[in-house]
Parts: C-alpha cells; structure tokens; sequence
C-alpha cells in the first residue's frame, strides 16, 4: 500500500477568503493542499460579487476602521499583482436621498481617503473592482487543488486532522463562507445574506464605478462598437436556503437593479446577460472571525466563571489545535480577504497578534454570558 500523503497545510473553500489564504501561505510553505467542493475556484459568493472595493463613510468607529485599514491593504496587494483583472479607476459614491445628502455632509471631517466634489456625489480615486474569478485563479495558479470534492467529516487524531476519513494534514484552515457544517461550536453564528449580481450590455458608455442604492461598473468595451459591459449589484435577502430563491424573485431583482442603476445613471439599450446569486456570510456583530477557533467545552471546563461575565483574557481560552478559520467577511470580502488572510498567516508563522475586534474570542465570550439562562 503507498502511504498516505499529509500536508502541512489544507485549506477548505477555494473563494477569495481561501485563495488570499493560500497565496500568503505558499510564501512559507510548499506543502498546501486547497480543496473546493465546486469545480472551479470563486464558484460560491466569490464568484457572485461585483467586486467593488469602496471606502465606507460614517463617523469614527471601530468597523470602518477595519475596512479602511483593509481597503488600504488589499489595494495596494491587488496593484501589486499587476494584473488587469484589478481596475482602479475610482468610484463616485452618491447619497441616496436628502437624509443621506446630510449624513455625507456630516462625515467630510472624517473621511479617511481623498475625494472631490463630482456630479451629485461625491468622488473617491481608491475605488476599484476586480475580476472574481480571474483574481481568485491568479492568486492560486501555483496552489496544489483539490477541486470538485466535498469535505464531509473532520477529525483529529494522534495531532492530525483527518478529512474524509483519507486526507491528512498537520494544519486546517476553513474558508467555508456561508456553510459553516464543518463547525461545531455553537459560538460561531453565521448567517447567510443572499444577493443577487448582473451583468448587462448597453450602449451607454459608463465612465467610473458609482455607488448609490447599488453598484454600477465603469464600462468594459465589447468587440462590438458602442456596446459596453456594465455590472451591476447587489440584493440582499435573509434565506436560509437557496431554494427560497424562486425564479419570480430572481426577476424582480433584475428589473430592481436596473431600475436602481437608472436611478444613477440612465442606460440604454439594457440586455442581460448574466445573473449570479451567491450566499453572503455575515457574523452576528457584522465583524470577521479570524485565527484560532475556541474550544468552548475545554475553555468552560478551565474557567466555569466565565458564565457570569468574568473577563479572562483571550489568550488564556481554551483553541482547538492548529484549527484556523477566516469567516464572516460579508458583503466586502474583496476588501476584507487579503488583509484578513495575511493577518491569518503571520499569526500562525511568525505569531503575529490578532487584533480584538477580529478574533473568534469576542463571538465566544458573548456567547458563553448568554448560557447562564438557558
Ligand atoms: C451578489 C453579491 C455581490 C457582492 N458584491 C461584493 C462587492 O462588490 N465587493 C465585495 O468586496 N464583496 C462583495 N460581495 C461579498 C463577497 O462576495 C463575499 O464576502 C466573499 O466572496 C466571501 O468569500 P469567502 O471565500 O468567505 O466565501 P465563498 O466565496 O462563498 O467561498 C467558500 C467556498 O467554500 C466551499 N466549501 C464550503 N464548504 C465546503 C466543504 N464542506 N467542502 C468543500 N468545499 C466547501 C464553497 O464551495 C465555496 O467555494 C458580494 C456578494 C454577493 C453574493
């Protein structure tokens, strides 16, 4: 019998969460092993997204500190890699009513990219998009794949974890999105926001990315004179299942996002072309989880207290062994994805510190307060 291959590292999901993952692991390791249930890397929400990378505007906080601090991050990564997949060509962001008009006023003083006053809105030069299919091939087109295999069980055993009761690895990375199966621990509440995403060909040349009620790309040149690609998206709706996605909804939010685009900038001659549905994943608190994964049955049995609030400090929990997760990016994955997943990576190499508001502890914790009345 030849004996059984084991890797250093395996990843599960091959969206833009794992494949950011994999590429910042190959730098240390040759032994990764990425496997996707669909046959092709992007296939789940990765492959449904715009991908717009936008700033978010509002007053300080800690959130759009994360996505301003990630947004500088994953831009410059994407320029990096030289590839016309990534086009920074700017966004225009145009409030969607007066409130929203007062609202924008409000966060000038506050604004953490430059902008100018453009049309009715408001013009940021960082805004871009990418292609999610050819940015996700890209960053694993020297990954070791194993597509179209869908990971069922894992286990541990002599400090190995085990998948499908036939593929070995010293250390897992999940990359699930949406499908969160694989985890068992209670804490880790992901929820699915489904959304809808089109492409259409008009003969209206777009000149930038906007960004009102929804997103409308800068147009894409098609062999055909005067007619351009657009992209447009997204919806959202909360279903628990992807069989609540009826056809009657599918076409509602057709003529819905065309009629939001028109709202922005009037486009004519619309055909669509293409419609992709995907599963946002999203956590309770809108945060990402990333690093280590808590084990929440060790870390109550070392530290019973915990039930009534008492603070332990997060290195102190009980983590389930080299079991590493990048989860609840939700409708900003191409933004979140490489800063989370070099984040990752440096934590497990070179134990770089993972920031507070991203860890798995913070979820844990509220979760573990929320047990004493149950
Ligand atoms: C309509 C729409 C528009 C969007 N627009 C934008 C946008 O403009 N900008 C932006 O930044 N983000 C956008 N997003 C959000 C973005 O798409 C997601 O945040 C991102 O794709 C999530 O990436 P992921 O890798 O976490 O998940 P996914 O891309 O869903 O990848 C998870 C992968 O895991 C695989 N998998 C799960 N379980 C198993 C298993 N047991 N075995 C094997 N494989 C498994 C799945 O097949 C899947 O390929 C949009 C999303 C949608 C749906």
């Amino acid at each position: 019998m030849t004996k059984q291959k084991e890797y250093e590292y395996i990843i599960i999901g091959a969206g833009v969460a794992g494949c950011s993952t994999a590429y910042f692991l190959s730098k240390y390791s040759k032994s990764i092993l990425l496997i996707d249930k669909n046959e092709n890397v992007s296939a789940g929400a990765s492959g449904a997204a715009g991908a717009f990378l936008s700033p978010l505007l509002g007053k300080p906080n800690k959130f759009k500190d994360l996505i301003s601090t990630a947004l500088r991050f994953s831009t410059s990564f994407y320029k990096e890699l030289n590839t016309e997949s990534f086009k920074n060509e700017g966004v225009c962001r145009i409030p969607k009513n007066d409130d929203y008009r007062e609202k924008f006023e409000s966060y000038k003083p506050f604004m953490d990219f430059e902008y100018k006053i453009l049309e009715d809105g408001y013009f940021f030069e960082v805004g871009s998009w990418v292609n999610p299919s050819e940015i996700c091939d890209l960053l694993t087109q020297k990954i070791n794949k194993k597509l179209n295999y869908n990971i069922d069980s894992i286990k541990r055993k002599d400090n190995i974890w085990i998948l499908n009761d036939e593929i070995k690895t010293k250390n897992l990375i999940l990359c699930t999105g949406a499908n969160t199966k694989l985890i068992k621990e209670k804490y880790f509440d992901i929820r699915a926001v489904w959304g809808q995403k089109i492409d259409v060909l008009t003969s209206t040349n777009v000149k930038f990315n906007y960004h009102k009620e929804c997103s409308v790309s800068k147009a894409v040149k098609t062999q055909k004179d005067n007619i351009y690609k657009v992209f447009i998206g997204a919806t959202h709706h909360r279903f628990d299942s992807k069989e609540a996605y009826t056809q009657d909804i599918i076409n509602e939010d057709s003529l819905k996002l065309i009629d939001l685009a028109n709202d922005i900038i009037k486009l004519k001659d619309v055909n669509i072309i293409d419609i992709k549905l995907g599963a946002r994943a999203s956590s309770t608190d809108y945060f990402p989880m990333v690093g280590s994964l808590i084990d929440s049955k060790k870390s109550f049995e070392k530290f019973p207290h915990l039930i009534n609030g008492t603070h332990i400090k997060d290195d102190m929990l009980e983590k389930i062994e080299n079991l590493y997760v990048i989860n609840g990016v939700g409708g900003r994955g191409f933004v979140l994805s490489p800063y989370l997943a070099n984040e990752l990576v440096e934590n497990i190499i070179n134990n770089k510190k993972i920031a507070e508001t991203i860890t798995t502890c913070r979820l844990f914790k509220r979760w573990a307060k929320k047990q004493k009345n149950k």
